[in-house]
């Protein structure tokens, strides 16, 4: 009996490949190549578009990509207190004011409907306040992101263990902590929030991470935080 002959499934061809050129060009060409500088730099440039651009498919068929925001110092403006107890102070989570352009720009993102919000937020395990008044406070400030889409997660635990169904690599967390953001880009993409507090040694940065200035308007944050979804490359 014959047998129907198996489809192969075509893997495209590296740019540099289709270019007539070695799909990987030595470390040390990309230095001191003398004629061709220009050209390769320029090839080596876009096969690195087209590797970010491949990269949009690495998403699960029928998901969107999921962005996971903080409350504390992110989405809520940064509050001092003189001593720990504090915290468990009624009333201290839900008079935190709201970092304006940051809470716009997520509406804005929302509207847009392509990125899947949650708020991924610790909250003390032992405070009969803190996930009630944070529930309040985003009611209050950002209630298009419903309950459902609300995770308060205990100060001891890592922030990507609690995502729902397990963190995927295109998951993005925007986060003002780098502790939460270095454990978060072992496994996806992390975005450091600059509240005009944090970000004064420049560690995150210099490490090449994503960064995203909250004194900016709201339009242009939504536009960076979704160029960053979207674009980012996981390799
Ligand atoms: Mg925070």
């Amino acid at each position: 009996m014959r047998l129907p002959p198996q489809r192969r499934q075509l893997k495209p061809k590296p740019f540099l490949m289709l270019c007539g050129l070695p799909s990987k060009i030595p470390r040390t060409m990309t230095k001191n190549i003398s004629p061709q500088t220009y050209r390769l730099r320029g090839i080596l440039k876009m096969e690195k578009r087209i590797m970010i651009k491949t990269n949009q498919n690495n998403l699960i068929p029928g998901t969107k990509r999921r962005l996971f925001v903080d409350m504390d110092g992110t989405l809520c403006q940064w509050k001092d207190c003189e001593k720990y107890e504090d915290l468990y102070e009624p009333g201290f989570f839900s008079s935190m004011l709201p970092n304006t352009a940051l809470v716009d720009a997520i509406k804005i993102i929302f509207l847009q409907n392509e990125i899947v919000i949650y708020i991924l937020s610790a909250a003390l395990a032992d405070s009969d306040c803190a996930v009630k008044e944070k529930n309040m406070w985003l009611d209050l400030h950002l209630p298009e992101v419903d309950h459902d889409h609300r995770i308060f997660v205990s100060t001891d635990i890592k922030k990507y263990a609690a995502v729902p169904g397990g963190i995927r690599p295109t998951d993005i967390l925007l986060d003002d902590y780098s502790k939460n953001l270095h454990e978060w880009s072992e496994k996806a993409v992390a975005v450091k929030f600059l509240n005009g507090v944090n970000g004064t040694n420049g560690t995150w940065e210099r490490c090449g991470g994503f960064v995203v200035h909250g004194n900016k308007a709201a339009d242009k944050i939504a536009q960076e935080v979704t160029n960053i979804c979207v674009l980012h490359n996981n390799e």
